[in-house]
């Protein structure tokens, strides 16, 4: 039985039996695994605080020809949302992990998803808002998927969209510029939105900070968001279910 040893990003966990846990795990090179961490949910002694969803981290584990589940060896953190200095932040973790659980393919290797997702525990845990990082990995994501709206041109007509902001045209959900796509309302995107979106194509998220994120470019940004996902997904996802019971100013 091979053993592979990998940088993983721990997604979610779910009870096995009365002594065990699944892992649900992106791998750096390998793609989405699941594996039986044997005694994890009677001991936290073999995997200590590793299974913490968005904990990065060194894992081991044996894998049998045409058995869909992995056998976990080990798994040391490396870096864990936990040290995240933000309040918020814990209340985010779920939803970052199921956001990229939804959309790695099973198997199919995706080492950009594996960077974003480690890029944003390092910012996480270097102290950057949440609400930032959120819009961050949900922007990143989506263009992952081949499913992100140009940002920078009308989709109708090609007008530049940074002056005025930008209207979402549905069912196409495409960015169009007032002329095409406004309704007489604001727009979807604002001015300052836009130039969020597109500092973050430039900048690690570790350097958000950096960024200006009035509250409500967050609101129009998580709004927009939400619609794409959504449609991409087919689906609304649970934890955002959670996450919004859970936040302050939800
Ligand atoms: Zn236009």
């Amino acid at each position: 039985m091979p053993l592979y040893s990998a940088d993983a990003l721990v997604l979610r966990t779910y009870k096995l039996g009365e002594t065990d846990r699944i892992v649900v795990f992106l791998t750096r090179d390998r793609g989405k695994k699941r594996g039986v961490a044997r005694g994890a949910a009677r001991s936290r002694r073999r995997f200590g605080g590793a299974l913490e969803p968005m904990t990065r981290v060194r894992v081991a584990y044996f894998e049998k020809e045409q058995r869909e589940l992995v056998s976990l060896d080990y798994a040391e953190p490396v870096r864990s949302p936990l040290s995240a200095t933000d309040p918020d932040a814990l209340g985010y973790v779920g939803y970052f992990a199921e956001l990229i659980d939804e959309t790695a393919p099973d198997a199919d290797p995706s080492e950009p998803l594996f960077r974003l997702g480690a890029a944003v525990v390092e910012a996480m845990a270097q102290g950057v808002a949440a609400d930032r990082l959120a819009r961050y990995l949900e922007h990143w994501v989506l263009r992952l998927q081949g499913v992100s709206p140009s940002v920078t041109a009308c989709q109708a007509c090609g007008a530049a969209l940074a002056d005025e902001g930008a209207w979402l045209a549905r069912p196409e959900l495409v960015l169009r510029c007032r002329r095409c796509g406004g309704s007489g309302g604001p727009p979807d995107l604002s001015p300052a939105a836009l130039g969020f979106l597109r500092q973050a194509a430039l900048l690690p998220p570790e350097r958000l900070g950096e960024v200006a994120f009035p509250p409500q470019v967050g609101r129009e940004l998580e709004r927009v968001h939400r619609v794409l996902i959504a449609a991409h997904l087919e689906r609304e996802l649970r934890s955002l279910r959670v996450l919004r019971d859970w936040a302050p100013n939800g």
